[in-house]
């Protein structure tokens, strides 16, 4: 009996060991790739330009300067002579930015660029913190500091300098190309890329591949993973905030009458905290675990290749890091509670609210239908709150603009693994759910996890390097994705 038990757990032993050295990258040799003739200093000197602008978003939207998103509209039309020449441009909403790059085969569906023009404001107080001024537009040895070199006029500057360069080289591109630069995207997009995309449906367009700004290059993903991840966002969460409340009979504290409203909601919000949403392992962050492949260290490998074994115990151990739980599944966060305003009253009413960011496998109806059977009390009142977001649909990972996608990634960040993702954020990308089945959200940011704290924060700056990197990347994307 012994001996056969033995025998058997060997024989596991052999099978698991086995499938983790047959675990093999599936991606194809990196490619290399011409390098498009730019000067990058001249363009680092346009980027510190462009960041000069206070293009920023508040979230009153009456606070915003127009007078500086017109200011910087002139500037990039004297800065790219070429694009101003041979694009269409139009200004949408006033402040947006709409161009129109024809294609040589009107029978081929356009793609589409998008960035934004606005970033968030510094935080009163932490100005003296950074090493130079936010809007200086300062460029060292190695980088380029102030707001918007992270999130996004890079981008904006980047997409825009490759177009130039490629006009320059007498390219002409199969497929129409549309870039569109919103200007508000920090306070949800609704009146610059929403308008847009709501003008661009009106024309009857659809669009074969949309990409949007979103995840970086990450240098360490998990730890142990010995190549950078380079996220690109395949799908993005949805939003929901439910008020949940309790009325009662209130009254004189000396006199209680039966469960009070606080003690009710109290509860209903620990039973939802102890019940979230359930996570699956399944469909993208498989994905995502499949994409880095052999980087990933032994004893994840190990695990990984032999899911037919450990997939619960994978998903239990993932659900303990925040950042992989979000991923797996609809997150429920508490962020509101009031109630009282006497120590001697018992109030009459208790009011919660309870933030959602839901995973494409859930929608705002299951979320709902899920709390109601969690909390289990009808006195327990529960209603949306104006906002909400469906998860956006998931675009694909095995059609031909995710595959050109990758490619250029490759192209110019050889050494990295290209993985699938989602967002837990949201971006302007979901503006143009409706012209485009085919999203992708992803920034050619190199981003070590210390950097990230830059990005609305203090101190943001980009690597002149990389910069360099943006600007050829944006050029293999209109080169690849427009065959
Ligand atoms: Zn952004």
């Amino acid at each position: 009996m012994l001996i056969s038990f033995l025998g058997l757990l060997l024989l596991v032993v052999a099978f698991t060991v086995f499938r983790t050295f047959r675990l093999t990258v599936k991606t194809p040799e990196p490619e290399s790739c011409e390098q498009l003739p730019v000067n990058l200093d001249e363009a680092v000197q346009r980027l510190s330009r462009a960041i000069q602008f206070k293009t920023i978003s508040r979230q009153d939207a009456s606070l915003i300067d127009g007078e500086e998103f017109e200011k910087m509209h002139r500037f990039l039309d004297e800065a790219f002579p070429l694009v101003y020449e041979k694009l269409e441009q139009e200004t949408v909403n006033r402040y947006s930015l709409l161009y129109r790059w024809e294609g040589k085969n009107p029978d081929l569906k356009p793609i589409m660029l998008t960035c934004h023009l606005d970033v968030v404001p510094v935080e009163p107080g932490t100005e003296e913190d950074w090493d130079h001024p936010p809007f200086q537009g300062a460029v060292t040895d190695e980088h380029i500091y102030g707001r918007g070199t992270m999130d996004v006029q890079s981008g904006v500057m980047a997409i825009l300098e490759a177009t130039e360069a490629l006009l320059r080289e007498g390219f002409e591109p199969q497929r129409t190309v549309y870039l569109g630069f919103g200007h508000d995207e920090e306070i949800d997009g609704e009146f610059g890329a929403s308008e847009i995309g709501r003008l661009l449906k009106s024309r009857g367009i659809e669009m074969e591949f949309l990409l949007d700004e979103g995840l970086p290059v990450v240098e360490e993903l998990i730890e142990g993973v010995k190549s950078p991840v380079a996220l690109v966002a395949v799908a993005e969460k949805g939003y929901l905030s439910l008020e949940l409340s309790v009325a009662s009979e209130g009254g004189h504290s000396s006199v209680p009458q039966g469960t009070t409203s606080i003690a009710r909601l109290g509860e209903a919000l620990h039973r939802l905290e102890n019940n979230p949403l359930p996570a699956k392992f399944d469909g993208l962050v498989k994905s995502t675990f499949e994409a880095i492949g052999t980087g990933m260290p032994i004893p994840f490998r190990f695990i990984f290749a032999n899911l037919w074994l450990f997939k619960t115990p994978l998903r239990r151990f993932l659900a303990t890091i925040p950042a992989t739980d979000a991923a797996m599944r609809t997150t429920t966060a508490t962020t509101i509670f009031e109630s009282g305003m006497k120590e001697n009253l018992i109030p009459t009413i208790a009011r919660a609210v309870v933030n959602f960011r839901i995973h494409p496998n859930d929608s705002v109806e299951s979320v709902i239908a899920h709390v109601k059977k969690v909390i289990n009390d009808d006195s327990v009142k529960v209603e949306k709150l104006f906002g909400y977001i469906e998860p956006s649909p998931v675009s694909s990972i095995t059609n031909e603009p995710y595959r050109q996608l990758a490619r250029s990634i490759r192209q110019i960040f050889p050494e990295v693994a290209v993985a699938p993702s989602l967002m837990v954020g949201a971006t302007d990308a979901r503006h143009y759910t409706e012209i485009s089945p085919n999203i992708y959200r992803f920034f050619p940011l190199r981003a070590e996890q210390s950097d990230l704290d830059r990005v609305h924060g203090t101190n943001e700056r980009l690597s002149i390097e990389n910069y360099g990197e943006m600007i050829q990347f944006y050029a293999r994307v209109l080169i690849n994705n427009t065959e």
